[in-house]
């Protein structure tokens, strides 16, 4: 059985599109499934909705968060509690075609592959800024990381070898397109088209994306505070060199000179100290945040999904 992971967010009309799209598209296709919605702390009639389709049709479940926790969360709050052999997430927007996911499918059916990456082939109507930080962003990733994301997607389909793996992962904080690279396995790409939204708008505004990218860089990698470490060899230099020359000038020459070399030092230096705080200090407070351990997500309610799953799985 497949069960698809749909994280839904203020998604009031496009969860009862998204769940008779990919149910009809799965059905024609003699593909056994599970849709399992998460409904983000939606504000709106969401829930409401979920309730409805899952009263309608019991191969929709539903899992209602205590508040937003945002897509991570509520990815892995679907993860926990898929009962097929294979699982696939998905936007709720339909934005990653079902069509695709067929596809998906079929590749982890007629092969040894365990996990199937859909890959962005054009970035549908988005923002060209947006497509520009995006870029730079994996780009980034890459550098420190050594994980290729560009034009990765949460949209993904793993069998339970993978997931399970994924859920041995204890972070509290977690960043679920590079986490499935990161347990590695067998890894097939098959390339779609970026749909357009079908209704609503991004939950993702800029400032989100910022912190997003930011959460995500440092959760994954400490390569920032190889910066730190960076800008202080840099700074030891240039401070070995001006001592030298401080020296020569005071033993050789006029030594009373050199105010502005002062305070351009003094500038610098406290600017990198400064800079470096900022980075050691964030990362304290992630692992701050890691050390509380505190759950990943809260569930207020399931629907058609039996309580003893809970159990099953631990
Ligand atoms: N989403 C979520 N929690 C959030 C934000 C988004 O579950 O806090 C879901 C949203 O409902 C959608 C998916 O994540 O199913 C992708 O969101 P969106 O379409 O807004 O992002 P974009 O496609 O612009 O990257
Ligand atoms: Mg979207």
């Amino acid at each position: 059985m497949l069960s698809v992971i749909i994280p839904a967010f203020n998604e009031q009309d496009n969860a009862p599109a998204a769940a008779s799209a990919i149910s009809r598209t799965l059905d024609s296709y003699n593909i056994d499934y599970e849709l399992i919605f998460i409904n983000d702390g939606s504000t709106d009639r969401t829930w409401l909705r979920l309730t409805q389709l899952a009263a309608s049709d019991e191969k929709i479940k539903a899992i209602c968060l205590s508040r937003n926790f945002g897509k991570e969360a509520a990815i892995f709050a679907g993860l926990e509690a898929v009962n097929g052999e294979v699982c696939a997430v998905m936007d709720c927007d339909l934005q990653h075609p079902p069509k695709t996911l067929v596809e998906m499918y079929r590749i982890w059916e007629n092969s040894d592959v365990d996990i199937v990456e859909a890959k962005k082939r054009s970035r549908g109507e988005e923002k060209k800024s947006y497509g520009f930080f995006a870029r730079l962003f994996y780009k980034l990733i890459n550098k420190v990381s050594g994980l290729d994301m560009s034009d990765s997607s949460d949209f993904k389909l793993m069998d339970k070898r993978a997931v399970d793996a994924l859920l041995r992962m204890p972070e509290r904080l977690t960043f679920f397109r590079a986490m499935s690279s990161w347990v590695g396995f067998k890894t097939e790409c098959v390339y779609f088209d970026v749909e357009q939204r079908n209704s609503g708008e991004s939950k993702f505004k800029f400032k989100g994306l910022v912190k997003y990218a930011v959460t995500s860089i440092t959760s994954f990698t400490s390569a920032p505070m190889q910066i730190v470490t960076a800008a202080g060899a840099v700074t030891f230099i240039i401070a070995v060199i001006m001592t030298l020359d401080t020296l020569y000038n005071k033993l050789w020459g006029g030594s009373a000179e050199g105010f502005p070399t002062v305070i351009l030092l003094q500038l610098f230096t406290s600017a990198i100290i400064m800079l470096s705080l900022g980075i050691i200090g964030y990362y304290i407070a992630k692992i701050y945040e890691e050390i509380k351990q505190r759950p990943r997500y809260i569930v207020s309610e399931r629907l058609n999904l039996d309580k003893n799953d809970k159990d099953r799985r631990k």
